[in-house]
């Protein structure tokens, strides 16, 4: 199996409910992985594995699993759909070279889809189209298609056509084969039969055979010959031509089927094989020299020198397994490895190759796979795993900042003890988690992505890991800045075990445009009132100084710190005086510059019946929404764009539902952040 070509790492992307999860516990069933199937509303799915995920019925976490398919070894990792989760979807996207999009075939496209799709398209990961549930009252696979090319703008490649629909879909026809496949009965599915096209449908499927061999002759000179010359294409040769505009990410394949009824699952993995990139057929990935910046490339080579990413970290009471993407070289069990970001080399213990909660140890791992390491102390989500001759940072996934906190306060002095350890390790596994102590109430703050988001890490250090404690309830994870230019000095000046210490700092602090940007640089005149020595204490002082808030409760962002001048004294200054000092220049300097409070910004997709549009609109200017845009749509339906800060979302849902009926809809994601109107900053922060 070492042959690369015969590697497929994919992932199943989609709006919540369109049937990720289904779709996935068939393919571990066809693929001989699981002997039964766990169904999603029983809590036995296999791949939600986590006790908060059974309970939910949701996927909360990435799982990572290995399947073989016609001689193909697929690496799957099933993603979530919630917004809350979305650190899950880019990392995934991040170390995949393909991906499925499930839709729902009610409602075609949802706003959730295009989250995901905006993701893919961001991390050029080709992509497969599979329209689910067409048993359902309602489906329509011609209308699901046209919401892709619509709303997604996507050149599409429809590969099949449904026999049947709703209660009646039996299954479908293969437009490049010309034959149906159909599933008898109520079983699981495994067999089907291979039929003529029936006779009602076989004009139809000539016409749109005719139409995707013309959609692939604009990717394709093999296909464009046989197309202009009026002659026919084979299977084959259509098939090629689809994987290299699949390839190409300038067209999707789409496929149907019903994923509960267990009709049209093989399809989509062969189409995984036959359409979805091999790892050497994606571009290598970008990186760079840690020492120079210059950039580096890695070939997909297992001769080359090691380098992966880590792009998920499973921590339990026993350990944390470190899942990662290889690129380049191969990495033993027992190897060594290098981590550029943390400056420590470590040994790998074991390797395991993962299906869903069960593991297989394996000997090595090579360019392409995904695997997960037992016996790495340091690394963290995003970090590169390489060779300390050859060192190199892989370019990680973007994490967007956090946007919704919430107080703990252990009950005792051992559940201190432990919710300290607790967090340090889900701030590794968890890039979208943070954690903070409030300098004025003393509580510990958590933050992340949404309400789903904090209510599952609350369970995860209360009921897996055990701390007892008292929970408030989630707030909005304002942040300030810096209004204008400034300039201060803060000093230390302390007898310290009978010895004194000594350190000043002066510093200078301009906002910058980007708020989700914060540098530190140096300029002292070319003086040397800082020895060298001290100027990673300094830089410390100051980011400890920002994350906590300066003084106030809330992050600095958006901030260029400048240190121009400082004093050390022989035998009094130490690495504790300037770390101090720098923290106490940042916070002055930031009350003299002015502060400035931000508050998180949403983008919100609504699509809603037209006869609600009044009424959906007036809410959202109650909730001082931006309207960016509105369209109309196929069905009587206005799709509404607007930007509306966070705290003004709560209840938002079953605002919505109660506005319109149940009958709109919508999705969020963040996307920045603005000032607070004066009168809210001054009663919310100040
Ligand atoms: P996910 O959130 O995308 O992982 O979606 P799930 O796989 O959890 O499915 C959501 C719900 O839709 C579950 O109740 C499934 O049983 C149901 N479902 C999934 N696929 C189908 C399908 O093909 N037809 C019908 N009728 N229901 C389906
Ligand atoms: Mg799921």
């Amino acid at each position: 199996m070492s042959d690369l070509s015969r590697i497929r790492n994919i992932g199943i992307i989609a709006h919540i409910d369109a049937g990720k999860t289904t779709v996935t516990e068939r393919i571990l069933y066809y693929t001989g992985k699981e002997h039964r199937i766990g169904e999603v509303h029983e809590g036995a799915a296999k791949m939600d594995w986590m006790a908060e995920e059974q309970e939910r019925g949701i996927t909360i976490t990435a799982a990572a699993t290995t399947l073989f398919w016609r001689d193909h070894q697929i690496n799957l990792i099933d993603t979530p759909g919630h917004v809350d989760f979305t650190a899950e979807v880019e990392r995934s996207l991040r170390v995949l070279d393909g991906a499925v999009v499930v839709f729902d075939g009610v409602h075609g496209v949802e706003a959730q889809s295009e989250t995901v799709w905006r993701q893919a398209d961001r991390y050029h990961v080709p992509r497969i189209c599979f329209v689910n549930k067409l048993d359902r009252a309602g489906a329509s696979f011609d209308r699901s298609v046209l919401s892709i090319q619509r709303r997604l703008g996507a050149q599409t490649l429809v590969c099949q056509m449904p026999v049947g629909a709703e209660r009646e879909f039996q299954g479908v026809v293969d437009l490049l084969e010309e034959k149906a496949l159909l599933w008898s009965g109520e079983g699981l599915g495994e067999s089907f039969d291979i039929v003529d096209i029936p006779a009602d449908l076989a004009e139809e499927a000539e016409l749109h055979r005719l139409e995707l061999v013309g959609a692939v002759a604009d990717f394709d000179d093999a296909v464009a010959e046989a197309y202009l010359g009026d002659e026919p294409v084979d299977a084959d040769t259509l098939r090629a031509g689809i994987r290299s505009a699949v390839l190409s990410g300038k067209a999707v394949a789409v496929l149907c089927g019903t994923a509960l009824r267990n009709k049209g699952v093989q399809p989509l993995l062969d189409a995984v094989v036959d359409y979805l990139p091999s790892p050497a057929e994606v571009p290598a990935p970008r990186g760079e020299d840690p020492e120079t910046g210059d950039p580096i490339e890695r070939p997909c080579d297992p001769d080359a020198p090691f380098a992966a990413l880590v792009f998920k970290l499973f921590g339990d009471r026993h350990g944390d397994l470190v899942y990662m993407r290889a690129y380049s070289g191969t990495l033993k069990e027992n190897g060594h490895v290098y981590n550029p970001r943390a400056k420590r080399g470590e040994r790998v213990q074991q390797i395991y190759r993962m299906h869903a909660s069960q593991r297989e140890r394996v000997k090595e791992v090579r360019p392409g796979d995904i695997v997960a390491a037992v016996g790495l102390k340091f690394a963290s989500t995003g970090d590169t795993l390489c060779l300390k001759a050859e060192p190199v940072l892989l370019e990680p996934a973007r994490f967007p900042e956090t946007v919704l906190s919430m107080a703990i306060e252990p009950k005792s002095s051992a559940d201190r003890e432990r919710l300290e350890e607790v967090l340090g390790r889900m701030t590794r596994d968890d890039p979208t988690f943070d954690w903070r102590e409030d300098p004025e109430t003393g509580q510990t703050i958590i933050s992340g992505m949404g309400e789903l988001h904090l209510e599952v890490l609350k369970n995860r250090m209360l009921r897996d890991f055990q701390v007892d404690a008292n929970v408030g309830s989630p707030r909005v994870s304002y942040r300030q800045t810096v209004a204008a230019k400034g300039r201060a000095k803060g000093s230390f000046e302390k007898e310290i075990a009978g010895k004194p210490q000594y350190a000043a700092v002066q510093l200078a602090l301009e906002p910058l445009d980007n708020l989700e940007d914060f540098e530190i640089t140096w300029d002292t005149g070319g003086s040397l009132a800082i020895p060298q020595g001290f100027h990673a204490a300094v830089e410390a002082g100051i980011a400890d100084a920002a994350r906590s808030g300066a003084g106030q409760s809330y992050p600095v962002i958006g901030v260029k710190a400048t240190v121009v001048g400082g004093v050390a004294r022989a035998d009094e200054s130490t690495e504790l005086a300037f770390e101090v000092a720098a923290g106490r220049a940042f916070e002055e300097t930031v009350d003299a510059a002015g502060r400035l409070a931000l508050e998180p910004l949403m983008r919100v997709d609504i699509r809603t019946p037209n006869e609600y549009m009044g009424e959906v609109l007036g809410d959202l200017n109650r909730r001082r929404a931006t309207i960016l845009g509105t369209d109309a749509e196929a069905g009587d339906v206005t799709h509404i764009v607007a930007t509306v800060p966070l705290a003004e979302m709560f209840g938002y849902v079953g605002m919505l539902r109660s506005l319109s009926q149940g009958r709109a809809a919508h999705g969020m994601e963040p996307t920045g952040y603005q000032a607070l109107p004066p009168a809210m900053a001054a009663k919310v922060l100040f």
